[in-house]
């Protein structure tokens, strides 16, 4: 995988706007088809939803898959992408789109610039900013997270897990199986998780903390406690963490595509069978888009995207035809392959 100097301008054939399952699919398939690809994204991680809220859930209708944990799919994506070296461009929001009658120019909220000639937008549920723990923010990157990349860097630590819905306890049994020490804190004594996360979280051995806040992170330049309070007494006391996961949820924005020209319909963009979203050089896939009959899973936006891409690839090159052929004619034989490419 690559990543990106912010301010070094960028010029690809293909634009990906979401770097969630989708977004990921449609990088590879875009390379598939002999296109250069750039994926933004607004999180500072890859995988979107699967990601951000249920990394550790099992996935069960993801074809060809029985049972995969979310944090597995995501990973199977990017290798799958990886053999076409997509640029990632994480952290960072598309903002703008100008037609420059050859092409387009994606502005972000970084001074990163994104030149292409056919986008496809993956954005999901919107843009997701991480709801903030205002006790201690200044910490973010220094022993407070929103996600884990690999729980295994969590052994034992004394881990402070602050939420009460899924992703919260994703993070906490996660961290408690890699032998951390877990502490999880809500200010309530119901959770949005499923119960049998939480189940499995006590039977883990996690603390739990109900009626319990987060007033202040402490350490100097790492996280290295925190005080909590129990709300129904107003006492506080001390507790060590070297790595507090804010699992407080997200926000979803759309407000970013409003000013493309896209047409939406109850927070979703309206798209033809192409994915065409009726702007030139834009397609869309994955749970953005609307039609008659839309039904929003992984697998569909999968679908979506090879069709959004092979259509993009047509108007890039009209040389080309729509059907790509098969993967298997490019393939070597399946023990020539897995020799080449160890890492798939
Ligand atoms: C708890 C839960 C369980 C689920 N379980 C299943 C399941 O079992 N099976 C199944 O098929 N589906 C399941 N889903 C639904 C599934 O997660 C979604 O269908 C899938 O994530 C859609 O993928 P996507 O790539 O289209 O969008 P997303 O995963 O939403 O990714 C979109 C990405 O676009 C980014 N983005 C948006 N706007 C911008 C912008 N302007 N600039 C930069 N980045 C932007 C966002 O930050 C996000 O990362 C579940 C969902 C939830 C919440």
């Amino acid at each position: 995988m690559s990543s990106v100097n912010a301010s070094e301008p960028i010029t690809v054939d293909i634009a990906v706007v979401g770097a969630g399952p989708v977004g990921l699919y449609a990088a590879y398939y875009a390379g598939f088809r002999g296109f250069t690809c750039a994926v933004m994204d607004s999180l500072t991680e890859l995988g979107g939803q699967v990601s951000a809220l249920y990394p550790e859930k099992l996935i069960e209708d993801v074809a060809g898959l029985p049972s995969v944990r979310g944090t597995d799919l995501v990973d199977g994506l990017r290798s799958q992408a990886a053999r076409f070296d997509p640029r990632y461009v994480l952290g960072t929001t598309a903002r703008s789109v100008v037609d420059t009658g050859d092409g387009l120019l994606v502005h972000t909220d970084t001074d990163t610039t994104v030149r292409c000639g056919a986008m496809i937008i993956a954005g999901g549920i919107g843009r997701f900013t991480p709801r903030p723990l205002p006790a201690g923010e200044d910490f973010l990157g220094r022993g407070l997270s929103y996600f884990v990349t690999d729980p295994a860097e969590l052994a034992g630590m004394d881990v402070l897990v602050v939420g009460g819905g899924d992703s919260a306890f994703d993070w906490a049994i996660a961290a408690r199986v890699v032998g951390a020490k877990v502490t999880l804190v809500h200010r309530r004594d119901r959770f949005r998780a499923h119960a049998a996360s939480v189940s499995r979280a006590a039977e883990l051995g996690v603390e739990i903390l109900t009626h319990h806040e987060v007033v202040a992170l402490e350490g100097t330049d790492r996280v290295a406690g925190a005080r909590v309070m129990d709300m129904r007494t107003q006492e506080e006391r001390a507790l060590q963490a070297q790595h507090v996961i804010a699992a407080l949820g997200f926000t979803a924005n759309l407000s970013d595509m409003q000013s493309w020209g896209l047409t939406f319909r109850d927070r979703h963009v309206v798209v033809d069978s192409t994915m065409s979203t009726g702007v030139k050089r834009i397609w869309a896939a994955g749970d953005l888009t609307d039609y008659p009959g839309k039904v929003r899973l992984i697998s569909v936006g999968f679908g979506e995207a090879a069709t959004a891409v092979n259509n993009a690839a047509v108007f890039l090159d009209p040389t080309l035809d729509i059907f790509p052929g098969h993967s298997t004619e490019n393939s070597t034989l399946a023990g020539a392959s897995a020799a080449a490419s160890p890492n798939l």
